[in-house]
């Protein structure tokens, strides 16, 4: 039906069309409305305040009576809607209980073109006013007349662009002819209605996502990639410093919160997942809160446009402290020695095969220096065991004292400790290794008034590009046999491994 086509009975229009001129009688529609409006922006908008203005709606209007019903279902072949809310002037006018009006379903195939063609125009949001003695006999005529009904206006309540309900009002006793600035004001009942409705969505949204945020201790955000600018929500706006409810944040003022160290990890990420065509992104980074960084994981849906370019990337960001210090704690405990705190077997046997690897592939030298404690039996055997500990926990402290950076120190086992250095010349190595000695050597532990001295022996291998076929077992005995030779010529020196 096109919106010109005319239904006996009926007057349909669009709200622009009314003509608005003053008259005495709407006057009292307007406190009514305004103190509706109140209630409805209030807590309790809804359902009270909407149950208030039909009361208002009812009593100033002097109609016998007023309904809301909301549209629960609605498809081309059907609708289902319910009455939460009735006002009547008199009992004998109530419908709202009766049973078939609780919730009542219409099947348009079996419904009448005129209700069909309401219908359609409720859809398209338009207000109606119907004088039922004037309608052409149809299922509508005998649904308003078994009501009593003989006139009828009734105002659609549109949510986000949806026919939600239809708010009326009943005249009984004798039909009303309503004026265009009448209906102007109960449009805006509607208009208040849907206010009502569309609050109490976004405040089971906001429920909805505060239960969740507060289960995951997440936040949400959203960048636009187009305009590179950012939002979050309120908890990240709350908790970190110089971020504002401005709505929007550019995207470089936003990557300073991002610990330095993470940023090119999280870059690298996203080029991965963009090259591989992932939708997802997660990543555990560092993110500036009141001044410290706080581990926190991201999850995120990149969003493409039809053309397939990144469009948005949006997600939630969960604080993660508590599981990340677990994470460090586990990778502690797999890569360091528990006496002594410093790299175990296990990570110097990775470093140990990166180093090979890199030998072999890109030809870049390195030096493997193996330290024993001389004669450290005996430190046990004096001092006893506990005082052997200390001794070995004094020992790397001093080594690690002597190191810079890129040479890196593990304990192999027991009293024997290895040292990697990348890319050191032979005279380079053995001037380290010849400092770490001297140090320990001059370094003794002094522990409850005993002085103990203690002296390593060292062997040196320089694995050149010469050594490129030696594996693992290889360059390891080269170091060991250098050691062997330092303590067979007589202990607390430096030998290095020839050839
Ligand atoms: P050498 O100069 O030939 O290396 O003599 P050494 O006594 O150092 O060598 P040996 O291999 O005979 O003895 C090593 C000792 O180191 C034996 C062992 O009890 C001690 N040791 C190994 N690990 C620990 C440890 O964790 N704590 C203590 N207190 N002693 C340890
Ligand atoms: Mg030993
Ligand atoms: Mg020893």
């Amino acid at each position: 039906m096109n919106n010109n086509e005319k239904i006996p009975g009926v007057r349909t229009g669009n709200i622009n069309e009314l003509s608005l001129d003053k008259s005495e009688e709407v006057s009292n529609l307007l406190p009514a409305l305004a103190r509706s409006a109140e209630k409805l922006n209030s807590a309790n908008g809804w359902p009270d305040g909407v149950s208030d203005l039909i009361d208002s709606l009812g009593l100033i209007t002097g109609v016998n009576r007023v309904w809301l019903f909301q549209v629960l279902e609605l498809s081309d072949k059907h609708m289902l809607m319910n009455f939460p809310f009735e006002w009547v002037d008199d009992q004998k006018y109530a419908l709202k209980k009766r049973p078939r009006f609780i919730t009542k379903h219409w099947k348009f195939e079996t419904c009448s073109p005129t209700y069909r063609h309401l219908v359609e125009s409720r859809r398209r949001g338009e207000w109606q006013c119907s004088m039922i003695h004037e309608l052409d006999e149809c299922d509508f005529k005998e649904y308003q007349s078994a009501q009593g009904v003989q006139s009828t206006i009734s105002i659609p309540v549109m949510v986000q662009g949806e026919w939600w309900g239809l708010l009326g009002l009943d005249d009984c006793t004798k039909p009303y002819i309503w004026k265009d600035e009448e209906i102007a004001l109960l449009r805006m009942a509607a208009h208040l209605i849907s206010t009502a409705v569309l609050h109490n969505r976004l405040n089971s949204t906001n429920r909805q996502f505060e239960i969740l945020s507060g289960l995951t201790e997440s936040s949400a955000w959203e960048l636009d990639i187009n305009t590179g600018y950012c939002w979050f929500d309120s908890k990240i706006i709350s908790t970190t410093k110089g971020l504002s409810d401005n709505y929007h944040q550019p995207l470089p003022q936003v990557l300073r919160y991002i610990h330095p160290d993470d940023l090119k990890e999280t870059f690298s990420n996203l080029r991965n997942r963009l090259n591989n065509g992932d939708s997802t992104l997660r990543q555990d980074l560092r993110i500036l809160r009141d001044n410290r960084y706080v581990w926190s994981e991201v999850i995120a849906r990149i969003s493409r446009d039809c053309e397939g370019q990144m469009e948005k990337v949006a997600g939630i960001i969960i604080d993660i402290p508590g599981r990340k210090k677990k994470e460090e704690e586990l990778y502690r405990k797999a890569t360091q020695d528990p006496l002594t705190g410093i790299a175990n077997r296990g990570s110097f046997d990775d470093r140990f095969r990166l180093m090979i690897h890199r030998l072999q592939n890109e030809g870049i030298p390195f030096s493997l220096l193996m330290l024993d404690i001389d004669h450290f039996k005996k430190v046990n055997d004096t001092w006893g065991h506990d005082i052997g500990d200390q001794a070995l926990k004094h020992m790397t402290r001093i080594v690690q004292g002597t190191l810079r950076e890129g040479e890196f120190a593990a304990r192999f086992g027991g009293e024997e400790f290895a040292v990697l250095l990348q890319n050191d010349s032979p005279v380079a190595s053995e001037t380290i290794a010849e400092r770490i000695r001297s140090s320990v050597e001059g370094s003794p532990l002094v522990t409850e008034g005993h002085t103990i001295h203690m002296t390593l022996s060292i062997g040196v291998f320089n694995a050149t590009e010469e050594h490129t076929d030696l594996d693992y077992a290889a360059i390891l005995n080269k170091a060991d046999g250098a050691l062997y030779k330092a303590k067979k010529s007589g202990r607390n020196r430096v030998v290095s491994s020839q050839g």
